[in-house]
C-alpha cells in the first residue's frame, strides 16, 4: 500500500506549499520482501531527494497492472525469477528504459535485447549435497542427476516451480527437447519422494537422512545461517555448482523493468542508474545473498565462501522464451507425482 503522508510531512507540505507537494517521486510494484529492498530505497531516497513509494505483493502486481492499464501509477516493476519479470513485458506492460548506461553494466545474457527488463542480481540453482554422504567431486553435471546411480537420493520443490522451470529450459537450450524429457525422467526416478515443499524444505530432508542431494538456489543458504532453527540444516550439506555439459552453472536473476504508463520516467530511471551503482549493487545483493551483475563488485564474503562457478552462457531470454516447454515436460512426465509415477 502506498504510505498516506504522516502528519509531519503534510504540515510541511501546507508550510512550503506547491514546491513539496510535487517533490519528485517513484513509484514502485515489487514481489520482493519489504526487508531484502526498503534499505536500497532509503539510500535512494537520502541520495536523491527522490522519494520511493512501494507497493510489496507476492502475488497479483501483472493482473493488477493489467487491470490499471495507462493510469497504473506503477513506474518500475522489480521482481525475482526471468520468468515474472518477462511475463511483464509478454504482457505488454513494460517500455524500453532509457539509461544508456544499462547495456555497459549489465551482461548481455542478463538483459532483455530491445531493453525492456534487465538483471540486478543474480542467484545459481545448486545441489546441496550431504556432506557425510556424498563425497567430493561425487556431483559434477546436472546431466549426471538424472543417472540412475541416484536413484532415491534425490529431492527438489515441484518441477512446475519457476526456479525448476528454469532449469529445465536450460536442459532444453543445451541438448534439445526430447534429451530434456529424458533427462526429467531420470531425475523424476531418482526423487526420494513426491515433490513438496520450498528449497530449503529440500535441505531439510538431507539434513533429516530423506536424501542426499537437494537442489536450490545459493540465497537460501545465506537464509538458513540467519535462522537458529535452519542452521543445521545449512551445516549438514556443501554446495556444489553442477554446470552444463559444455556449458557452466545455472543462473537466474532478480530484475527490473520500467512500465508502460510510467508516470514518473525521468525519476525511474534515475532509480535504475542508482540501482546499477556499485554501493547499491553491493548493499542490494548482499541484503539476499545474491551476486551482484556489475562486474567489479564482489558479492558478500559470505556469498563468496560457498565457491566460484562459470555462469552458464544460454541468455536468460532463451531460458524464459522455453518455459512453455519445460512445462509440458514437466506434465507428460507427471514429474509432480514423483519417482515411479
Ligand atoms: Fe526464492
Amino acid at each position: 500500500m502506498f504510505r498516506p503522508l504522516t502528519a509531519a510531512a503534510t504540515a510541511l507540505a501546507t508550510l512550503f506549499g506547491a514546491a513539496t507537494a510535487l517533490a519528485a517521486e517513484v513509484n514502485v510494484y515489487t514481489t520482493r520482501q519489504p526487508e531484502l529492498i526498503q534499505p536500497i530505497f532509503d539510500a535512494f531516497t537520502a541520495e536523491s531527494g527522490i522519494k520511493v513509494n512501494v507497493l510489496y505483493a507476492e502475488k497479483g502486481l501483472i493482473e493488477r497492472m493489467k487491470a490499471e492499464g495507462d493510469r497504473s501509477p506503477a513506474d518500475l516493476y522489480m521482481t525475482a525469477d526471468v520468468s515474472n519479470v518477462k511475463a511483464a513485458t509478454d504482457a505488454g506492460l513494460t517500455q524500453p528504459h532509457g539509461n544508456a548506461t544499462v547495456g555497459d553494466i549489465v551482461p548481455a545474457e542478463l538483459r532483455d535485447e530491445a531493453g525492456h527488463w534487465f538483471a540486478l542480481t543474480t542467484r545459481a540453482r545448486v545441489a546441496y549435497v550431504s556432506k557425510e554422504r556424498v563425497a567430493e567431486g561425487e556431483v559434477t553435471t546436472f546431466e549426471d542427476l538424472a543417472d540412475p546411480k541416484w536413484k532415491g537420493r534425490i529431492c527438489t520443490r515441484p518441477g512446475s516451480h519457476s526456479y525448476n522451470l528454469a532449469l529445465i529450459s536450460a536442459v532444453i537450450a543445451h541438448h534439445g527437447e526430447e534429451a530434456a524429457k529424458t533427462w526429467v525422467e531420470g531425475l523424476r526416478d531418482n526423487l526420494a519422494r513426491k515433490p513438496q515443499g520450498n528449497d530449503r524444505a529440500q535441505v531439510k530432508a538431507v539434513w533429516a537422512g530423506e536424501c542426499d542431494i537437494a537442489i536450490g538456489n545459493t540465497y537460501y543458504m545465506g537464509q538458513m545461517l540467519a535462522d537458529p532453527e535452519q542452521v543445521p540444516w545449512a551445516e549438514s550439506v556443501r554446495v556444489v555448482f553442477p554446470t552444463f555439459e559444455g556449458g557452466g552453472a545455472h543462473v537466474n536473476i532478480s530484475g527490473a523493468a520500467l512500465t508502460r504508463s510510467a508516470p514518473n520516467k525521468a525519476e525511474a530511471e534515475k532509480l535504475i542508474d542508482f540501482l546499477l551503482s556499485p554501493a547499491a549493487q553491493e548493499l542490494y545483493a548482499g541484503l539476499n545473498h545474491e551476486y551482484p551483475v556489475r562486474a567489479g563488485v564482489p558479492a558478500s564474503e559470505l556469498v563468496q565462501s560457498w565457491g566460484s562457478f562459470t555462469p552458464d552462457t544460454i541468455g536468460l531470454t532463451k531460458i524464459g522464451s522455453l518455459r512453455g516447454e519445460a512445462l509440458r515436460i514437466v506434465e507428460e512426465t507427471q514429474f509432480d507425482l514423483g519417482p515411479n509415477s
